[in-house]
This record gives structure tokens, sequence and C-alpha cells, in this order.
């Protein structure tokens, strides 16, 4: 987490508001690249691929583009994002199970569009057969079984995949240039290693001859952690780890072949990229005590940061503003909602006193980006730049952002 003294707090709170959220850029660029490194240090046509919907702030995909990054988007409204922020067409991978006719235009402006089903295959078909001239490449998802507890309801089942193949040879100007898959929920690494070996088994039997241009893995990879907030989860690989069961195998199996024939590697990273550079502050506006247990009542709520704060402890911070306080054993952190759930922190066991500040790390994922507008309107984001100056990039929201849409 990063590190604010009271007086910073206060500064900030009189420029921007609190709640707050705040992204840690230089931090943000060191993981990007140490995560790069590790995976282009085995092997290096490796081609990170940003998750938009992970957190789609403009600022940060702007970062990644920076960075040499693509982006990797599931809708017609990620990619329209992709293409403000500045990315190329071929620099944005296309994904999703339903991309209705944004995905069509997309693919005519050479997006990488990985195809989910059959039917979404055969409007690619119709599409390109209305436009002879041109010549288009796609991808096709890939339904992954890497011995998880549950069925993917995602991409193609082998024997579409095999009748997919057949059915593009039909269209003359259309080619499978790669091949894709993801998997939530399984970030260990045998299931990557599994996931390696099958996307290479499919690659040599789908492409005889020469080997596909890409070969794109998907995400869910564990990014870095604090300890106390690692010791929650079952054992932490490290990127060089991951890359060992990823890269590694990519370069082994390809090691005969001369750079150009290679195929692109491409992974999708979002929540191991952001997770850890965004910090949450918000402040403690009331403490009470029902039958034992004391609440300290603050004034954001579960939906700021997300799900993961109900799922674990997230790593917290309680920053005295110099108020009365008192120790208080097994307090719960509770929102400003009128959920009996909303609680963003279990069991808080030190000092609290009215008006003191409370940051929360590990916020960067599915954090604003997944906020509803239930209650109350989400708060600003800023960001400290490496030269330690602090910049608005998003301003908290007003009620004509949440209301606009509806007939008052
Ligand atoms: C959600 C998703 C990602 C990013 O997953 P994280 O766990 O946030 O890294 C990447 N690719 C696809 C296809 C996704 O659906």
């Amino acid at each position: 987490m990063m590190d604010f003294s009271l007086e910073t707090i206060r500064k900030l709170e009189a420029e921007f508001g609190n709640p707050l959220y705040v992204l840690d850029e230089s931090s943000f660029i060191q993981n990007y690249r140490a995560f790069e490194t590790a995976l282009k240090r085995q092997y290096p046509k490796y081609q990170l691929s940003y998750s938009f919907k992970t957190n789609y702030t403009p600022y940060i995909c702007s970062l990644v583009k920076k960075l040499g990054g693509y982006a990797e988007v599931v809708s017609g409204f990620e990619y329209e994002l992709a293409k403000r922020v500045g990315f190329a067409g071929k620099a944005i991978v296309f994904n999703g199970p339903n991309k209705g006719e944004d995905g069509l235009k997309a693919l005519l402006e050479g997006c990488i569009l990985n195809v989910d089903n059959l039917d979404e295959l055969d409007a690619v078909c119709r599409r390109a057969k209305q436009f002879p001239s041109g010549s288009f490449e796609i991808g096709l998802r890939v339904n992954l079984d890497v011995g998880q507890s549950f069925l993917s309801r995602f991409g193609m089942d082998p024997e579409d995949l095999t009748r997919a193949f057949a059915i593009v040879k039909g269209v003359p100007n259309l080619r499978v240039a790669g091949l894709h898959c993801h998997i939530s929920r399984c970030r260990g690494l045998d299931a990557w290693r599994r996931r390696s070996e099958i996307m290479l088994d499919l690659s040599d039997r789908f492409f005889p001859n020469d080997p596909p241009k890409f070969i794109d893995l998907g995400s869910g990879m564990f990014g870095k952690m604090d300890p106390a907030f690692a010791a929650q989860f079952d054992l932490v690989p490290s990127y060089e780890d991951y890359a060992a069961v990823t890269a590694k195998l990519f370069s082994d199996h390809y090691s005969g072949y001369a750079e150009d024939q290679k195929p692109i590697l491409l992974t999708e990273p979002g929540t191991t990229l952001i997770n850890k550079y965004i910090d949450f502050l918000g402040r403690i506006d009331a403490i009470k005590t029902i039958k034992g247990k004391s609440f300290a009542i603050l004034n954001c709520s579960e939906h700021n940061l997300g799900e993961t704060c109900t799922l674990k402890k997230l790593p917290v911070k309680v920053i005295p503003a110099g108020g009365r306080s008192e120790h208080f054993t097994n307090a719960d952190l509770v929102g400003y909602t009128c959920l009996e759930q909303d609680v963003m922190y279990q069991g808080y066991t030190g000092s609290l006193g009215l008006g003191d500040y409370v940051q929360f790390g590990n916020v960067g994922g599915y954090s604003n980006v997944y906020k509803p507008p239930f209650i109350w309107p989400n708060c600003a984001m800023i960001v400290k730049k490496e030269s330690g100056e602090y910049l608005e990039i998003k301003r908290a929201e007003s009620f004509e952002d949440l209301l606009g849409t509806y007939v008052i």
C-alpha cells in the first residue's frame, strides 16, 4: 500500500474529496515491466493485452498503450474506448460471447477477433463474403477443461472447432490465424501448465503445416500482493513461475522454427496488472456498539471496493485523525448503504476514532468499473505521478450522471 501522512490525506480531501481512489503510477509501471519481462525472457514473441473490463479507466488504458500493450475488449463499448485511447485496430483483441454488429465492424478494421461459437462464425463468414476484395483473419476461442470444478460456457467444444475450420476453408478471403482460450478461478501453476499444453496440442493439430500466427492463453494469474493478503490464498506463484509453465513451454515447443514462423504468444492480464496499484481512502463518520459488537460506519461502501473485500480481508491501514480514539476488538468496518452485508472489513482489532481515515489496498480490479448506481454516486479517482504530484483522472459522479437517462 502507499504511504500517506495525515497532512497529505487532508490536503487530498480538500482538493478531490473523500472517499477517493488513488492510482500509484510508478508502481503500476514497475509491475507491468516485471510481468512482461518475466514472459519475454522465456519467449521473446510474447505480447501483453490488457483486459479493459478489469478496470477501463481511460488513464490506465493509456498507460498500457504507452508501455506497448494491446487492448483486450469484450464489447462494442470497450472497443470504442480502445479506439478513442488511440489503440490501432491490430492492437485490439476483441473477445466475448456476444459481440453483435460491433464485432463484425471491428473485424473490418483489422482487430484480432476471437470467435466464440458457430453462430458468430456464420455471421463473420457472411460479412467476409460481402467484401470479396478484403482479406480477413480471425481467432477461434477454445472451450477449456483444465480439470476445474465447473463447466466453462465459453468457446467451442473440439467437435465445433473441427467444424469451424472446415467452414472457414469454404470462404476464400477468411482465414483462422490463431487460437484463444481463457478460464477464470484457476490461478494455480498446474492449471496454467495444462492450459499451455492443451493449446500447443490443438495448434499442432489444426495447423499441421505452419504454426498459427498467434496463440492467446487468456488471463487468470495472481498478481503481487502484500504478505498478509497473499496468506489468504493458496500458494501465490511468482511471474517467473508462471512464465516457466507458459512461455518456456512455447519456447521449447517452437525451438526448431525461425523467429518469424513462431506464433505470437498473447496473455490478457487484468487483475495481475492493476489490482495492487489502486488504494482507496475512506473516513470513519460514526462508531457504535450493539450487544457488545462494534461497528465503524464509513463514508464508502463495499460497492466502491469490489467483491474481494467480502471474500477476503483486504490490506487495511487506519490513519488516526488526532481525535479521541479507543481500542476495539473484532469491530466491523461497514458502509453507508442500507445492506446488512455491506461490510468492507470484518473483525478489525486496533484503535479507531471518529474522523480517522481508513486506507484499503488491492482495489484496482472490478471496483470503480463494477460500482452500481445504488444509493450514492461514485467518488473521484486521482493518480500519484512519479513526481509525487496528484492529478484527478475521474471526477466524482454527480446526480445528473446517474439520473440523466431517466425521465424525471
Ligand atoms: C475477464 C477476462 C480477462 C481478465 O481477467 P483477470 O482475472 O481480471 O485478469 C481476460 N480475458 C478474458 C477473455 C476475460 O473474460
